[in-house]
């Protein structure tokens, strides 16, 4: 899969539906037909989440 984030394809597995892109570092959880993006800081606090349909 593809990261929805950075469209990188540097995409690693760590669960069931849990997906992590080693280039934006942002955690991605497949939900169905939806991504729900978790972006984090250097201090490893969630950023940012976001919705991508
Ligand atoms: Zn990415």
């Amino acid at each position: 899969m593809r990261c929805p984030n950075c469209k990188s394809k540097n995409v690693g597995k760590i669960g069931g539906n849990l997906f992590f892109c080693r280039e934006c570092f942002c955690e991605i959880k497949v939900k169905g037909d939806k991504f729900i993006i978790k972006l984090y800081d250097q201090e490893g606090r969630i950023k940012k989440v976001q919705y991508v349909i």
